[in-house]
């Protein structure tokens, strides 16, 4: 992009689905932690690189911390959530987080990517992403682009591709 204001990507998930671990492997080499840290909801975990400002929420969980990622909806550019796909039980949790934030007045009617990451693939549970998006009812979804992408954010395996994704709708 070139300077000025850095493209603004939020990422989004139920905790534990992998959003640290994730952050972590797109942050430069020489900006990644030894030990990711869970995200814990009163603090994000925010980095930037190539003209792209990465935040991170677990959303879910008390109510009274809704407003904390949600004041960040009306300047998000995109949005990445993160799934646990081997996390079956939580998988509806999930949905109803989704459709809280897709129906949200800051995020309702506007053309905001959003990349699904059908996280844990290595796990031996794992569902695939068409199963994921058919859980989380991603047809549905008229008024953004969006895409998802199996990924293991331990590996990094399909990581690049979804980001791939990303940047061009971003571009
Ligand atoms: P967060 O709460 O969303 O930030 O989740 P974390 O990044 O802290 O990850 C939660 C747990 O899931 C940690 O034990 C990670 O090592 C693990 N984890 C994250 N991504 C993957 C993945 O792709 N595959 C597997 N098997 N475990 C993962």
């Amino acid at each position: 992009s070139g300077g000025g204001t850095p493209a603004s990507v939020l990422v989004l998930g139920l905790d534990n689905s992998g959003k640290s671990t994730l952050l972590n492997a797109l942050r430069p080499p020489d900006q990644r932690a030894q030990y990711t840290v869970p995200t814990v909801a009163q603090q994000q975990d925010h980095f930037q690189s190539g003209g792209v400002s990465f935040s991170a929420w677990d959303v879910a969980g008390a109510a009274r911390m809704r407003p904390l990622w949600e004041r960040h909806y009306r300047r998000a550019d995109a949005v990445i959530f993160v799934v646990d796909a081997a996390d079956h039980l939580r998988l509806v949790v999930a949905r109803e987080e989704l459709e809280l934030m897709l129906a949200h007045p800051d995020m309702f009617g506007r053309r905001v990517p959003l990349l699904v990451f059908a996280n844990k693939s290595d796990a031996s549970l794992a569902l695939s992403a068409s199963h994921v998006a058919a859980a989380l009812g991603l047809e549905r979804i008229s008024d953004k682009p969006w895409h998802i992408c199996a990924s293991s954010a331990l590996s990094g395996a399909g990581v690049a591709d979804g980001i791939a994704w990303l940047a061009r709708q971003l571009r």
